[in-house]
């Protein structure tokens, strides 16, 4: 379980992430949606270790992870992530590329073979990045985070590069993996459709802060105001 409690965020005149809490349940999907700029990413990146908390705490299973004082650097957190701008290895193979971060024994064991046939890509394990479509890319960067058997996945807008179709494969993919993989998620997206099929529960963020957090539906037919609303209007 992944639980953020009070966390903040300041770069000099900006309050990028103020007071945010949120609590999210192993194989359960929570999506930060939110304009640009509100701190979405920030707080992925304080999850994930490699942005400093000036305030606040987060817990997986239990264990503090990060506060003001104390950060468990992100190799040592039972995190993984998929982000944006991929970043593969473009140097190493496929295969290499899944099995990294993984033990020498589990290299062996034929799980990454395993791993690239569940997404469809077992024939291209010895490729590199640059040989693969956008698509396929996105699909060896979460089977790699996927690897290393996170408790807390983050997303952050990890199938917005892709065209429309892929994007909707993608999400069914990854739903299906990460339902099996049984870890709590973090989605970000600015796609309301994206959230609304792939999210348990939505976090709506402006301005640092959680709007409103609650079901899809809850948010939906209760929104509390309308920067809330507004996120729906367009499913009308
Ligand atoms: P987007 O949807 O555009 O990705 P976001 O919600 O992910 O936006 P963040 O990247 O979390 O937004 O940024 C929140 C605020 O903090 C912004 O005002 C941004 O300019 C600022 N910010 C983020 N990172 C830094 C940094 N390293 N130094 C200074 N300001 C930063
Ligand atoms: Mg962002």
């Amino acid at each position: 379980m992944l639980e953020i409690t009070g966390v903040e965020r300041r770069f000099s005149a900006t309050h990028a992430v103020q007071g945010v809490s949120l609590t999210v349940w192993p194989g359960e999907v929570t999506c930060l949606l939110g304009p640009s700029g509100c701190g979405k990413s920030t707080t992925l990146r304080m999850i994930a270790g490699i942005e400093q908390l000036d305030a606040g705490e987060i817990r997986i299973d239990g264990r503090p992870v990060a506060d003001a004082r104390r950060n468990v650097p992100p190799e040592m957190r039972p995190v993984g992530m998929v982000f944006q701008d991929l970043a593969l290895f473009p140097h190493m193979t496929v295969a290499a590329n899944v099995g990294f971060g993984l033990s020498r024994a589990r290299q062996g064991s034929g799980e990454v073979r395993h791993l690239l046939e569940r997404v469809g890509l077992a024939h291209h394990a010895d490729k590199y990045p640059h040989q693969l479509s956008g698509g396929e890319q996105q699909r060896i960067a979460l089977v790699r985070a996927l690897a290393t058997q996170p408790r807390v996945m983050l997303l952050d807008e990890p199938f917005s590069s892709l065209d429309q179709r892929l994007r909707v494969e993608m999400r069914e993919l990854a739903l299906d993996l990460l339902r099996e993989a049984g870890t709590a998620v973090v989605l970000v997206t600015h796609d309301s459709d994206e959230a609304m099929m792939m999210a348990d529960r939505i976090a709506i963020m402006h301005g640092g802060r959680i709007r409103q957090e609650g079901t899809p539906l809850e948010l939906y037919q209760q929104p509390v105001d309308l920067a809330v609303a507004g996120f729906f209007s367009e499913l009308n």
